[in-house]
């Protein structure tokens, strides 16, 4: 296993020649390939809408570091399948929180920040404990899949994540909800019980509503917004 320190140029590079070589190769293969390359610099992120990347990244590398960001404002049910999956499977789970407490933001900057900006509330408890929770990563993977909506259509396999300046990997971004709903089937694998009550797409209580007949599966964040994603991954 390789776990020497890269520079950014060499992550870089490494980035852009596996997104070629493992354009066509399984998850299990690409997240293998992540695990050989980047042993513990590497994470996953999980935004416990179903467990299914934590648990290819646990057969590819028992005990590998599963990140959720506790924005204060989840579910309890994805707070339940966070607890799950850190109770049932080989990882070694890691709850990221903001600065702030949401009752310090709203003080800060009034009640229902999700309401008057969700940008920058999106920033203040997503994106920056993000960007901080992985420092001492050289590689991320995510759940994305080309298939969620347009603005995703173009995932890579593997890139690079200039804003983080770190290899971002999507090992499921070719599949499609049917080959989530047969690995899930197969393997056993935890699920946010939300999707079977008509959510497509999870996130945060207060931005996030069912998805309506013919709608693509995150239709249901922000509606109404002009928002389609938190900045994590724009
Ligand atoms: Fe705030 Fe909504 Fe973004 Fe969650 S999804 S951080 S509640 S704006």
């Amino acid at each position: 296993m390789t776990t020497a320190q890269h520079t950014a140029e060499d992550l870089r590079g490494l980035a852009e020649q596996a997104g070629r070589d493992l354009e066509d190769a399984s998850p299990l293969d690409i997240l293998r390939w992540a695990a050989e390359t980047f042993g513990p610099r590497f994470c996953v992120t999980s935004s416990m809408e179903d467990a299914v990347v934590a648990h290819l990244a646990s057969r590819a590398f028992p005990g590998v570091d599963v990140v959720f960001l506790d924005t204060g404002y989840h579910f309890p049910e994805t707070i339940g399948t966070r607890d799950a999956v850190g109770a049932v499977m080989d990882v070694n789970l890691i709850t990221l929180t903001p600065v702030q407490s949401v009752a310090e933001q709203d003080a800060e900057y009034g009640p229902k920040l999700h309401d008057l900006d969700p940008d920058l509330c999106c920033a203040l408890r997503k994106v920056k404990p993000l960007e901080q929770g992985l420092t001492g990563y050289d590689a991320w993977a995510t759940g994305l899949r080309r298939d969620e909506s347009p603005t995703r259509a173009n995932t890579p396999v593997v890139g690079w994540d200039e804003k983080r300046r770190k290899v971002k990997i999507s090992p499921i971004a070719r599949w499609t909800q049917a080959d989530v709903d047969a690995y899930v089937a197969e393997h056993g694998v935890l699920t946010n019980p939300l999707l079977m009550d008509g959510y497509a797409s999870v996130g945060c209580e207060p931005c996030t509503r069912r998805v309506l007949e013919g709608e693509d599966a995150r239709a249901g964040r922000w509606a109404g917004r002009g928002k389609t994603e938190c900045g994590l991954h724009g």
